[in-house]
């Protein structure tokens, strides 16, 4: 403890976990008492501001957030921004001479802690900020000519080469004394952060925002998911994924702790092959950080600027058409609306309906990346901006501009029972699994026997596949033609 700094406050941000929480350790190294403190400011993260399901899960996850710290005789002091108003006001009011928290790393969140930072340092207060939510620090790791990576694959390489240096992840410290009574805070219901109109009852039965909830999910990947990883990941039919993306954003638990966890299940082949593209997904994820941080445009702009002038149709009926489930492609469909219903989508049902969106409907991908913002519990700018530009071809890493999803095959090969298009799409579960992910070219007397009307009970296609792949490859080859 530092003499004359008894009290050290942690800005709590996307790392709502008491474990292995860098800035806490801090904290309680530093200081005698530790206050937590939430500060509500989503204009600071304009123009990417919490969309609507990620505010359902942040209420759900500061009010277990809340109940952790309760049950050890803690409190989480909730207050409205602006961030460095409120930090101030909390340094007044609790007499804390440290403030640490844990970095973000959008190109808004890094302009506002580094003024906050400023600011404080200014007034006399250590201010020290923290990595809880990466393996690798997008500035930690260059190309031998001490660049950003664009390409994954040597950007991984490298990674891996100090993996074993992320150090092990931290128990729950002790807090020592609790916050001074008194402490304003606010309720969180004054944060308004649930939905107004109730759409968020099928968000209930598929998560458990939270800490606790993070770690039985990676229980349940390291019991009966790793050792399949690789068959099973790119099954929207199956649970072969760890649903982990909305705690890690959150930073429920940190990358190192599914690491550490993950560690003990390499003792057979299947499960250390299957830990390692585990990881490797999660590499995936630290390198849409390193983009966006080396590339802070790309939030808006296309990493590969040949695309900057592209002419995109922008059709709103298509948008609409595609936003509610309704392209006539079942696949797509199904995917929409299992976004809707439970604010996730499977990863490789984002990337069938991002191309069809992109390609063959040539909606600008950033109108896609808008409707995830809104609609996503996971919506992350690093990985969403990442996964629309490789998907429109524009990104790092790029699927190539010819790459165009075919939706019926993409359906037969990853969904090959018809299990998520029945589950997702039910108005077709009556047709043969030959012709469900097809619907268009089912003969009549099989649309009838199945109750399926198209154009009245289900949509034909919106878009021609043949006709806009054509002019989609038509695009992209002028942007390729010198001006
Ligand atoms: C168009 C598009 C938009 C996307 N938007 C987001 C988003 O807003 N937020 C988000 O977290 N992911 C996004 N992804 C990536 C990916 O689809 C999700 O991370 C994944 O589906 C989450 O499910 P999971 O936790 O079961 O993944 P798992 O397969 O269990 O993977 C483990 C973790 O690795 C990370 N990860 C996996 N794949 C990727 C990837 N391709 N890029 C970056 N990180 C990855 C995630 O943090 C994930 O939780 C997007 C992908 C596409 C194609």
């Amino acid at each position: 403890m530092t003499a004359g700094s008894p009290t050290a406050l942690v800005w709590l941000r996307r790392d709502l976990r008491l474990t292995d929480n860098p800035a806490i350790e801090f904290a309680r190294h530093h200081a005698e008492r530790v206050v937590l403190a939430y500060i509500h400011a989503p204009d600071e993260e304009s123009p990417w501001a919490p969309g609507a399901a990620s505010r359902w899960w942040l209420h759900h996850s500061l009010t277990s957030l809340q109940r952790d710290l309760e049950a050890r005789g803690q409190r989480l002091i909730i207050r409205q921004g602006p961030s460095l108003a409120a930090l101030r006001a909390l340094v007044a009011d609790t007499g804390a001479q440290t403030v640490v928290w844990n970095r973000l790393y959008e190109p808004a969140t890094i302009a506002r802690d580094k003024a906050v930072k400023a600011a404080l340092r200014g007034d006399g207060i250590t201010a020290e900020s923290c990595n809880g939510a990466l393996l690798f620090e997008p500035w930690t790791v260059q190309t031998d000519q001490g660049a950003p990576y664009r390409v994954f694959t040597p950007f991984w390489k490298r990674c891996m080469k100090t993996l074993a240096d992320v150090g092990d992840p931290t128990p729950v410290p002790e807090f020592g004394k609790a916050p001074p009574a008194g402490l304003a805070c606010l309720k969180l219901d004054a944060l308004e952060l649930l939905p107004r109109i109730p759409w968020d009852a099928g968000f209930k039965q598929a998560w458990q925002p939270g800490e606790a909830g993070a770690h039985s999910l990676v229980e349940v990947l390291s019991d009966s998911i790793v050792a399949r990883y690789g068959e099973t990941r790119n099954r929207p039919d199956l649970v072969g994924t760890s649903c982990l993306s909305p705690h890690l954003h959150f930073g429920e638990i940190s990358p190192r702790q599914i690491v550490a966890a993950l560690a003990p299940a390499g003792h057979d082949a299947a499960s250390a092959a299957g830990t390692e593209a585990y990881i490797r997904e999660l590499g995936w994820r630290e390198f849409a950080h390193h983009l966006l941080f080396h590339f802070p445009a790309t939030q808006t702009e296309p990493l590969d600027p040949k695309f900057a002038n592209y002419r995109w149709e922008n059709s709103p009926a298509l948008l609409k058409a595609w936003q509610r489930g309704q392209t006539g492609y079942p696949i797509v469909d199904a995917g929409l609306r299992e976004l809707w219903h439970t604010g996730w989508m499977h990863n490789r049902v984002r990337m069938i309906v991002a191309s069809l969106l992109v390609k063959n409907c040539q909606v600008h991908w950033l109108e896609g990346a808008r409707w995830f913002w809104d609609t996503l519990v996971d919506a992350d700018l690093a990985n969403n901006t990442s996964g629309w530009q490789w998907t429109a071809g524009c990104g790092a890493d790029a699927a190539p501009y010819y790459r165009i999803f075919n939706p019926v095959l993409q359906s037969e090969r990853f969904d090959p029972d018809c299990r998520y298009l029945r589950r997702w799409v039910p108005e077709l579960k009556g047709l043969p699994d030959k012709w469900l992910p097809r619907p268009w070219e089912a003969p009549d007397h099989v649309l009838r026997a199945a109750g399926v009307e198209l154009g009245r009970t289900y949509p034909r296609p919106v878009v021609d596949l043949r006709e806009s792949r054509d002019k989609a490859l038509a695009g992209y080859a002028d942007l390729k033609r010198p001006a």
